[in-house]
């Protein structure tokens, strides 16, 4: 896969239908690429498939289309990549980065759940497999629209896990290999996964892949206070109307107000959205949609 200058992605979990935070994530991350003439990919993040909701890719997939937001390469399935997640756990495992860990939950209690090595007093039939830590593991980065960021993965984290226990892979080894493979130059996602971005970007030293720019959008709260996605109100995104979410999520992420007002199609209101998105204006702070 080439590595054009500016590429994005969205990437759900199938684990139902798209709410309005997702739907913000998809539209934003296309209005930071698209803003700059780049590639946008869609990956269908199916690698959990205890989480997974059986027909909810398809739907989310079916959603975005209507929205307008098509992947410009054909959608990755992580559930394909099993032997692209596997090369990369082998390269860490020959490099002595990762390691068979036997600990069980009650193993970690006694050090608050972070990881340092493994404990375990037994082995189990089904180790997980962990990337090893090494003290003074601390990452600093620029996050567009938060600022510097850091994290002390040693001391915050642990040595965290790559394969697990029941044998899905983890995320973060996921999430890792697919954007490097898929040539991602910017992930622009919700802000409950800026805490993962460290973790990523270790991952990414560890296998000598590029570390691609970051931003964390605000996260949508209901009236309660929690993530949209948390709650109740995580209502599907009306699909009857997309130019009025569209121009919802415009105003969320802070965006000149009219500058969408003129378009008479959906496709003419997704350019003058290119056109005129403008990245500072994006709130740091999160969302209360009630
Ligand atoms: N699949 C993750 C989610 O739906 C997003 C992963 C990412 O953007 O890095 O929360």
């Amino acid at each position: 896969m080439t590595s054009p200058i500016h590429c994005g992605r969205f990437a759900p979990s199938p684990t139902g239908p798209l709410h309005a935070g997702s739907l913000l994530a998809a539209f934003a991350s296309w209005l930071f690429v698209r803003q700059r003439g780049g590639r946008w990919l869609v990956r269908v993040e199916d690698v959990d498939p205890p989480r997974t909701v059986p027909g909810a890719a398809e739907s989310q997939l079916q959603v975005l289309e209507r929205f307008g937001l098509h992947s410009d390469a054909p959608v990755l399935w992580q559930s394909q990549r099993q032997a692209a997640y596997q090369q990369a756990l082998d390269l860490l495992l020959a490099d002595g980065l990762a390691f068979v860990c036997h600990c069980s939950r009650s193993d970690l209690a006694g050090s608050g759940g972070i990881h340092r090595h493994c404990v375990a007093r037994q082995p189990r039939p089904d180790p997980a497999i962990r990337l090893r830590v090494a003290p003074g593991s601390r990452v600093d980065f620029i996050d567009a629209l938060r600022g510097p960021q850091h994290q002390d993965v040693h001391a915050q984290v642990g040595d965290f896990v790559l394969r697990r226990a029941d044998g899905c892979w983890a995320y973060q080894l996921a999430v890792v290999v697919d954007d490097a493979a898929q040539g991602i130059t910017e992930v622009v996602r919700g802000a409950d996964l800026l805490d993962s971005s460290a973790r990523q970007i270790l991952l990414q030293r560890a296998l000598r892949l590029p570390t691609p720019a970051y931003a964390h959008l605000p996260l949508l709260l209901d009236a309660g206070g929690h993530k949209l996605s948390k709650s109740a109100a995580a209502l599907p995104v009306d699909e009857g109307d997309p130019t009025a979410m569209l121009k919802q999520a415009w105003q969320w992420l802070g965006q000149a107000p009219g500058a969408l007002d003129a378009a008479t199609s959906q496709a003419e209101l997704l350019q003058r959205a290119a056109d005129s998105f403008q990245p500072h204006r994006v709130p740091a702070h999160d969302i209360s949609i009630a």
